[in-house]
C-alpha cells in the first residue's frame, strides 16, 4: 500500500494492518460468499462479530458489569441531546463546563432541553486552558454533569477526572477514548463518535451506567433512547454494520498491541516530542498551557501567518496531509490518535525543522 501520513482530525487514520484485513474480507467475508455490508444484521455471523467487538472493547476500558455499551448513530452531536433528555427531566438544572467549541455546541443544545448552568467558563483566555476544580461554580441539584476531557479544536484536554459526588458525570469522549485507561466507575456516562480513535464515521459508542438507563423523558422517539439500546443490543433496527465490524477490528489490534496501557505511553511520547518541537523553537508556537495540552491534537501556528499556505502545500507534498488547523482558529493542527505512527511524528518534526531552517 502507498500511504501518506494522515493527520486528520476525523474521520481519522486507521490502522494500516485493520485496512488491509477489511480489504481481503471484503469479497467473502467469514466464508459466506458474501461482504459483511451484505449479510443479515441478525445473521450468526454478524451477531458473533458485534458481541466480539462490544467484549474487546469492554476489555480494553475494563467496563464493569453495571454499565452497557450502546452502538449508537447520529454522531457526538446527536448526544448532545440524547444525555438531557435521558438524564434529566424538563425544568432540571445541569451543570456544564466550558472549555471549547465542542462544548458550547453541547450546552447550546442542552439549553433546549433544561437549565443549563455554565459552571467554568475558559473563553475569556481564548481555550487555552482548563479552569481550576476550586474556580468551578457547581449548582447544588444538578442532573448530571458535562465536560469535554479533550477539545479536537484548539488542542486542551484534562488530565485528570473531575470531583463531583454522587452528581453523575458525563463526558464527551470522541478525541480521546481508548488514548489511555480509564477508571470507569467515575462515570454516569461516556460518548464518543467513532471516526477518531474507534472506526468509521457513522457509528457512535455511548458507556452509560445502568442505574441510568430509567431517567428518559416519556415523550422522546424510541430512537433516541438509551434503555432501547441496551435492551435490544443495539439491534432494535438496523446498525451501521461495516462501521460496527470495522471497530471490531480496531479493538482486536489495540488489545494485540498491549492495550490502553501501551497506548498511553505511545500516546504521551508522541505528544512530547512534538510539543518539544515547537517549544524549542521561535518560529512555531502553541499557546495552550502546558498541563492541559491535549494527547491527540496538537495545534501551532507559524510566526509568520502568510507562510501557512506554503507550509501547507509544501508538508502536503512531502507526504504530510490534513495538517490545516480548524478553520474556527486557523494555522496547524496535528491530530496524532492511536493509529498514527510515532513515524510520522518524526517526520514531521523533521519536515518542520527544514521549513524553519528555509523560511526562518
Ligand atoms: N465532540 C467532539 C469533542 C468532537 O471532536 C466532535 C467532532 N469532531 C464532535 C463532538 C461532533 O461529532 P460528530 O461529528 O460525530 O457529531
Amino acid at each position: 500500500m502507498s500511504r501518506v501520513f494522515n493527520f486528520s482530525a476525523g474521520p481519522a487514520a486507521l490502522p494500516d494492518a485493520v485496512l488491509e484485513r477489511v480489504r481481503d474480507d471484503i469479497p467473502d467475508w467469514n466464508g459466506t460468499g458474501m461482504s459483511v455490508m451484505e449479510i443479515s444484521h441478525r445473521s450468526k455471523d454478524f451477531m458473533a462479530v458485534a458481541a466480539k467487538a462490544e467484549q474487546d472493547f469492554r476489555d480494553l476500558l475494563a467496563i464493569p458489569d453495571d454499565y452497557s455499551v450502546l452502538f449508537t448513530q447520529g454522531g457526538a452531536t446527536l448526544q448532545f441531546a440524547m444525555v438531557p433528555l435521558n438524564l434529566s427531566a424538563k425544568g432540571d438544572t445541569v451543570d456544564y463546563v466550558l472549555t471549547g467549541s465542542w462544548s458550547k455546541k453541547a450546552i447550546v443544545e442542552a439549553e433546549n432541553h433544561c437549565d443549563v448552568n455554565i459552571v467554568a467558563d475558559a473563553s475569556a483566555r481564548h481555550f487555552t486552558d482548563i479552569p481550576a476544580q476550586e474556580s468551578w461554580r457547581r449548582s447544588n441539584d444538578a442532573a448530571y454533569l458535562h465536560y469535554t476531557p479533550n477539545e479536537t479544536i484548539a488542542g486542551v484536554e484534562f488530565h485528570f477526572v473531575p470531583e463531583v459526588g454522587d452528581t453523575p458525570l458525563v463526558a464527551d469522549m470522541s478525541s480521546t477514548i481508548l488514548s489511555r485507561p480509564l477508571d470507569i466507575s467515575q462515570f454516569g456516562v461516556i460518548y464518543a463518535g467513532a471516526q477518531k480513535n474507534i472506526g468509521p464515521a457513522g457509528l457512535t459508542l455511548v458507556i452509560v451506567r445502568n442505574d441510568l438507563l430509567d431517567r428518559a423523558r416519556s415523550s422522546i422517539p424510541k430512537l433516541l433512547r438509551y434503555s432501547i439500546y441496551a435492551e435490544s443490543d443495539s439491534m432494535s433496527n438496523t446498525p451501521p454494520v461495516f462501521a460496527w465490524y470495522v471497530a471490531g477490528l480496531v479493538f482486536e489490534n489495540l488489545k494485540k498491541q498491549g492495550g490502553l496501557a501501551a497506548m498511553a505511553e505511545n500516546n504521551e511520547r508522541k505528544s512530547a516530542k512534538l510539543y518539544a518541537a515547537i517549544d524549542n523553537s521561535d518560529f512555531y508556537s502553541n499557546p495552550v498551557r502546558r498541563d492541559c495540552r491535549s494527547w491527540m491534537n496538537v495545534t501551532f501556528t507559524l510566526k509568520d501567518a502568510s507562510l501557512d499556505g506554503k507550509f501547507l502545500a509544501e508538508s502536503t507534498a512531502a507526504g504530510l496531509t490534513n495538517l490545516k488547523g480548524h478553520r474556527s482558529v486557523g494555522g496547524m493542527r496535528a491530530s496524532i490518535y492511536n493509529a498514527v505512527p510515532e513515524a510520522a511524528v518524526d517526520a514531521l518534526i523533521e519536515f518542520m525543522l527544514e521549513f524553519e531552517k528555509a523560511n526562518g
